[in-house]
């Protein structure tokens, strides 16, 4: 049977775009699309982007965050404290109240150890699985030691797998942590996924409510839940020497509210929260150094620091403070200090 061809049927159409059709066009459309598909996809997850080109950034040589507004560095002279073992810097801040410097890590981290009158508690635990912090403990006291980190960031618990005695603050993303009795640290929390040594795998031996305290003999210190850096952030309140131990929430240089974890809108909370509640005269120590007034030290700040960052969220939320770079962007918060955070449908 012969076939028929329709012959009469005006041509079709067809367009992809502005283009008419033709392989060629078609495998510009999809490569069009797919590039809007991974930029959003990019955008979206910003910070896990960030997280996982981290390492590899320096190497590339491109800035992997927007270029500072602030001068960096602190000023010359010599260095406050003693260097323990060539690595540790020890520096006594208050009475029975001790800042553990670390110069050689980066970012500067700072640890400090609270002595009471039967035990001491360690807030974080050290930067780096290479140097156990006991070393520079032990100089300055013989009492048992409890470690509790500020947050989950590899700077702060690399050193736990050193610690028996280890405080965590108890809320549900904590305590989901805990397998066969033991914290397994998530990609995210950790944030040291391309270290040479895995997270540290650890048994909590006191799990302190939020806001909760511990008692280390005729000194009590609080607990309180601080999140913005991360969900799960703490920092330790001493209400006899009025010292507020923030961890990343808030020291000088650069604070980070852009991390997986981060949350602009918990910092506002939480810093007003810290405003109601704590005395005026509060000194503040945070986890990273150094203030760009004053020479190498353990990094203090003040309330008026605290007001400076609570004023920089809300310009930073209403739209109003001016910023830095794009995906990423940094804010002055005053001359010490400026905050990270990232393009503005991307904050929660
Ligand atoms: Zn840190």
């Amino acid at each position: 049977m012969a076939r028929k061809y329709i012959t009469n049927q005006p041509a079709r159409y067809c367009k992809v775009g502005f283009m008419k059709c033709s392989t060629k066009s078609w495998a510009i459309a999809w490569a069009v699309a797919a590039l809007v598909v991974v930029a959003g996809a990019g955008l979206a997850f910003a910070p896990v982007v960030f997280a996982e080109l981290w390492p590899v950034l320096p190497r590339l040589h491109l800035s992997a965050t927007p270029p500072a507004m602030i001068r960096g560095g602190t000023v010359a002279g010599p260095a406050m404290g003693t260097v323990v073992d060539g690595y540790w810097r020890v520096q006594k801040i208050s009475p029975d109240t001790y800042a553990i410097g670390e110069p050689q890590s980066d970012p500067d981290n700072y640890e400090y150890l609270l002595i009471g009158r039967t035990r001491a508690l360690l807030i974080d635990a050290g930067a780096t699985w290479s140097h156990d912090i006991h070393t520079a403990v032990a100089t300055l006291t013989n009492l048992p030691v409890t470690v509790i980190p500020t947050h989950l960031h590899f700077d702060h618990t690399d050193g736990l797998r050193y610690f028996h005695s280890i405080a965590l603050i108890d809320l549900p993303e904590t305590r989901s942590r805990v397998r066969n009795g033991m914290v397994h640290l998530s990609r995210y929390e950790y944030m040291g996924w391309f270290l040479p040594v895995g997270p540290p795998v650890f048994h909590v031996t006191e799990w302190v409510k939020p806001d909760g305290f511990i008692d280390l003999g005729g000194r009590r210190v609080q607990v309180l839940w601080t999140p913005g850096h991360t969900a799960t952030s703490v920092s330790v309140y001493d209400p006899g020497e009025k010292l507020l131990f923030a961890g990343d929430f808030i020291y000088p240089t650069s604070l980070y509210a852009f991390l997986p974890d981060s949350s602009l809108s918990s910092y506002e909370t939480t810093v007003n929260r810290l405003l109601a509640v704590l005395p005026a005269d509060t000194t503040i120590y945070g986890a990273h150094c150094c203030r760009n007034d004053a020479t190498i030290q353990a990094p203090w700040l003040g309330m008026n620091d605290l007001s400076d960052v609570k004023n920089a969220v809300e310009a930073i939320q209403n739209g109003t403070a001016k910023s830095r770079g794009f995906i990423l962007r940094r804010f002055p918060v005053n001359s010490r200090m400026t905050m990270i955070t990232l393009y503005p449908f991307g904050n929660h």
